[in-house]
């Protein structure tokens, strides 16, 4: 049976029309030098080879231009953000004015709230999934604590029913139903870090707008890994970072979304810097600020190009492969996998991510019924990279940019090995 899903796998490999990106990346590798079994770019996504090349093109012109580079740089530092706005938006299928890079992810989740959770006496609550990301949770706690609320009662996580780990739409509708009128901001991860659960956008969306709340996402573990239509969808902003799936390193910059409806929304709040104010008379340098049009209004300083260089490469590469034919590449691997798991009837875990397609990314979550993190080394010594989240998880996140078939029948063979014996 073994050797059928090693057959498969060489087929599903020879038809895998990414298969040639796989050589666009570092793959890393162990102390004997074999590559390693890398499903671990939910965490850290891989760095493209032309990252090198790119930064160093920009050394280069700082230390022959100086502050001229900022218009006289091969690719000028002035608007250099702008060169990531069409790759962006068509990866997260939005509009380009919907899109800018710019901070981190958790300092941009503050900036968005400080213009669309406005609450008010009956409405104050934020809506958020059970067990958010630890950081999206103080965000928001302090967002409340900020507007003088208190996070017992205008901090609403939303459980999944006892004995499942999905938190189906079904239910949202059914809360919202409930409570909506109170719910000032409903602000759901795109794909859940730690069940691997992928919220429906578009429905979810509609339902809150129907009951009169702001909807925002956090698309950490989304952007690069759903076929996202942002814009159809139409949820009010998200953010994401970009150096999980978009591969752009650690720390990257973060990605922003602000749908168009709030382009000229100039009496909304915000927190505002030089790199918002409209950059035709930036530089006339005076007092009165006057927002840009879109997600760039929401800019507060000027680009760090060294931050951003990265993150042009790897948009290159997905606007050479097509995020549409990476998500088909995506749900055939984590189908082969849950098919060749099941097969193996591997003991001592179940998989929390829901089974359907349309409901996960790449990743796929097992939850060790006995929680051991000893097992979970003898993986590592297997030279397989994954990562292990507290209290019983192990992540698996085969990336269809860089990982194979086979590095899937790889990682089910080692657990059945290492489990099953
Ligand atoms: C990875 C991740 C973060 C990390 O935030 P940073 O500000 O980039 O450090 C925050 N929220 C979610 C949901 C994440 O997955």
């Amino acid at each position: 049976m073994e050797h059928t899903y090693f057959l498969k796998a060489q087929e599903l490999d020879a038809k895998d029309i990414l298969s040639g990106f796989r050589s666009e990346f570092h793959i890393p590798k162990n102390e004997n030098g074999e590559e390693s079994i890398y499903l671990c770019g939910n965490s850290l996504g891989l760095m493209p080879k032309k990252t090198t090349v790119y930064i160093n093109e920009e050394l280069a012109d700082w230390s022959k231009l100086g502050v001229e580079g900022h218009l006289h740089a091969k690719h000028p530092w002035m608007p250099y953000h702008e060169f990531l706005t069409e790759n962006m938006a068509e990866l997260v299928g939005a509009l380009p004015k919907e899109v800018v890079v710019m901070n981190s992810l958790t300092v941009n989740l503050h900036l968005l709230m400080v213009s669309f959770y406005r609450p008010t006496k009956s409405r104050f609550k934020i809506l958020l999934e059970y067990s958010p990301f630890p950081s999206d949770r103080y965000a928001v706690e302090s967002q409340i604590l900020f507007h003088g609320f208190d996070p017992k009662t205008a901090l609403v996580e939303l459980k999944p029913l006892s004995g499942t780990y999905e938190i189906t739409t079904e239910q949202i509708a059914e809360y919202l139903k409930e409570e909506g009128d109170e719910i000032a901001l409903i602000l759901l991860g795109g794909v859940n870090y730690y069940t691997g659960q992928a919220y429906d956008i578009r429905e979810i969306t509609r339902m809150g707008h129907n009951a009169g709340c702001v909807v925002g996402f956090d698309l950490a573990h989304a952007a690069g890994n759903l076929y996202l239509s942002l814009h159809d969808d139409g949820p009010d902003f998200a953010a994401w970072c970009n150096y999980k799936y978009i591969n752009s390193g650690p720390g990257a910059l973060s990605g922003v979304f602000v749908h168009e409806r709030h382009s000229k929304r100039f009496d909304m709040p915000r927190f505002s810097g030089w790199w918002g104010h409209d950059k035709n008379i930036r530089f006339k340098m005076e007092n009165t600020f006057v927002p840009m049009e879109g997600a760039e209004g929401w800019q507060l300083s000027n680009p760090p190009i060294l931050s951003m260089t990265p993150i042009r490469a790897s948009l290159e590469i997905f606007s050479a492969a097509g995020i549409k034919n990476c998500r088909i590449k995506s749900v055939q691997m984590t189908s082969f996998l849950l098919e060749m798991f099941d097969h193996s009837a591997i003991k001592g875990f179940e998989i929390i991510t829901p089974r359907e397609p349309e409901k996960r990314g790449c990743q796929l979550s097992f939850r060790m019924i006995k929680p051991d993190k000893t097992l979970f080394n003898t993986l590592v010594k297997r030279n397989i990279i994954a990562d292990w989240r507290e209290p019983d998880v192990i992540r698996i996140a085969p990336v269809p940019l860089y990982n194979s078939f086979m590095d899937v029948y790889r990682f089910v063979k080692i657990l059945s090995e290492e489990f099953n014996s």
